[in-house]
């Protein structure tokens, strides 16, 4: 889940190491850490913390070769000694992933005489990297690798040697060529601006990259290393604005840009939507499936294609789904959705899927990434880089791509009705208010999310966004459940916010309301049906747009996504950055 770059080339590798570090850092960010070589000198840096923390300890480093890590925790707390790199002897290696027989391998080490500082598992890598080193840094990984289990991106540097090398499974690895200098990182926006080519590594496959030179090779099951040529690419990572503009917060600028994902999609939709009928034309059966925002998405996907299109959808976690044995055949079509195509349950998900003899659609926001290659199709979710850790932009971007291809699997287009609801997404954006309602919400001992059919799908989504980034307890219940265990929560410390979109059953929420006001429970209600009778004592309505109800998702999610955003802020936590999570989840 971390993010990793190395550099080797004429420039200083501190500052290359640097500002890539500062474009993952939205992999991870409870510590970094930097290793450089330069000749004889080993010069190692890892701190605690964001990865700003580096800087007064880089300014005087200068160096020709440099690994750097912002780390996601999963194996040990974060802290100075369990930061990366690990180093053993004169070898430094930066790790991404999880390597699941770290502690048998570490109890063999140790049982040699290896002394271990850090509680992580990428440890091990360091330590047999060192056993294996007699002056060749690829043997010595190519050794190390052979014992590893799990997933892994991994790069070394060694004093005296002038090279990276690095190792990949399961966890991506690109490498971005120069002139006369070469990169290597976990995610292309690390390169963005930096090299016009990049190889993309596969499974299996060791590098080894100098300042003049990249060879890759495979070694498939620990026998000889064979040197594979691997096409290199476009690197299409554009050097995108990083800031803010006027926002304090990326979040707050990428709920802004909703209206524009839901344009770009569309019109990202139009250049494939031919092929898109062609690959699942003749499915008779369809399967979801994505982990957190993704997968909330996916519940209305699924609304989508039995009310346009009257075909069986079945909706899992992805975490879930691989574990299942599933019944999957060749007339199945797995949509596995994942803003950044590296989610590793989807990516399992789909690989499995796979296997079985499914088509694979893969709705991602990214042009390049391991479930762009595995599916049979990618439906682009064209919501632009989203840096901000919880998902805004890129679920309302979900959410149009199933929409279109709901319709045109029902041999419909959208007559426009998608830039009509982008529209009215821009009305949401610029007149929503949610202060009030987020006052209550920070003071409250829990808010629940309320709702029913696809009022209910974006009310998880709404519970999730206000947990992941201001930590206020609660959840996302459907509105009729609520009298089945739920109301035994309510009392006067907790806020019940109510989505009710749907003139058909806004009577029943309505009774939902009442039940919960005679608890004692503060409620507000966000809708867009005209002349909605609601009960004395609600604190508060936010009012948004009429329309379809299919595309009313788009429109109350952005008040909820606004109220988690001002919950956070007002509770000083950092929206952007919540803790103990990070972007782009590429381990299991
Ligand atoms: N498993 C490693 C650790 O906990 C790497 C985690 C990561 O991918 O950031 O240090």
């Amino acid at each position: 889940m971390c993010g990793i770059i190395g550099y080797i080339g004429g420039r200083n590798a501190a500052v290359e190491v640097y500002e890539g570090l500062k474009r993952l850092e939205y992999r991870g960010y409870d510590s970094a850490g930097a290793a450089f070589c330069d000749g004889d000198k080993l010069t190692l840096i890892k701190k605690r913390g964001k990865v700003e923390k580096l800087l007064p300890h880089l300014k005087s480093v200068r160096a020709t070769i440099g690994i750097g890590h912002t780390r996601w925790a999963t194996h040990g707390v974060p802290s100075d000694v369990n930061a990366h790199p690990h180093s053993v002897g004169n070898i430094c290696v930066v790790h991404n992933g999880i390597i699941e027989n770290y502690a048998e391998l570490k109890a063999g080490l140790e049982a040699e005489g290896s002394v271990f500082l850090s509680r992580t598992d990428s440890e091990v890598a360091a330590h047999l990297l060192n056993k294996y080193y007699d002056g060749d840094l690829l043997y010595a990984m190519k050794m190390t690798v052979g014992k590893l289990r799990g997933s892994y991106a991994l790069m070394a540097v060694c004093k005296g040697e002038n090279k990276i090398v690095a190792a990949c499974n399961k966890s991506p690895l690109i490498i971005g060529y120069g002139f006369g200098e070469n990169y290597c990182a976990s995610d292309e926006p690390a390169l963005a601006g930096k090299c016009e080519t990049i190889v993309v590594m596969e499974d299996g496959d060791l590098a080894e990259i100098t300042a003049e030179s990249v060879a890759v090779y495979n070694a498939v099951y620990n026998c000889e290393l064979q040197s594979v040529i691997r096409e290199p690419e476009p690197n299409l990572a554009v050097s995108a604005d990083m800031s803010t503009g006027d926002c304090p917060h990326y979040m707050l600028k990428e709920i802004r840009e909703v209206p524009e994902s839901v344009l770009s999609t569309k019109r990202a939709f139009s250049g494939i939507a031919d092929k898109f009928k062609t690959a699942v034309s003749g499915a008779k059966r369809i399967i979801m499936t994505g982990c957190g925002t993704a997968y909330h998405a996916a519940l209305i996907g699924k609304r989508y294609f039995e009310s346009f299109a009257s075909i069986p959808v079945e909706v899992e976690t992805a975490g879930e789904f691989r574990y299942k044995d599933p019944l999957i055949n060749e007339d199945t079509v797995l949509f596995a959705i994942s803003q950044s195509g590296e989610t590793a349950d989807t990516v399992e998900a789909a690989r499995l899927a796979r296997s079985r003899g499914a088509k694979i659609v893969a709705v991602t926001n990214s042009h390049r990434s391991q479930l762009n290659r595995i599916a049979d199709i990618v439906v682009p979710v064209a919501a632009g880089p989203e840096i901000c850790v919880a998902a805004t932009k890129s679920y309302t971007g979900q959410i149009t791509a199933l929409y279109l291809c709901a319709l045109a699997f029902a041999g419909k287009d959208d007559g426009g009705i998608i830039e009509y609801a982008a529209g009215l997404c821009r009305d949401v954006v610029k007149n929503t208010n949610v202060d009030k309602l987020a006052h209550m919400c920070a003071r409250s001992r829990g808010t629940y999310f309320m709702g029913r059919d696809l009022d209910y799908a974006v009310a998880l989504e709404g519970s999730l966004k206000l947990k992941e980034i201001s930590y206020v307890p609660g959840d996302g219940y459907p509105a009729g459940e609520l009298k089945h265990g739920t109301l035994a929560l309510i009392d006067r410390r907790t806020v019940s916010v109510f989505v009710i979109t749907d003139k058909e059953l806004a009577g029943k929420s309505g009774n939902a309301v009442e039940q919960v006001i005679s608890r004692g429970g503060k409620v507000a209600v966000v809708t867009n049906v005209k002349g909605l009778e609601l009960p004395q004592g609600v604190s508060e309505v936010i009012t948004i747009p009429e329309c379809d109800k299919f595309l009313s998702p788009l429109l109350s999610v952005i008040v909820l996504q606004y109220l988690a955003y001002r919950t956070a802020v007002l509770l000083k936590k950092d929206p952007d950055k919540p803790r103990n999570l990070a972007k782009s989840v590429t381990v299991e």
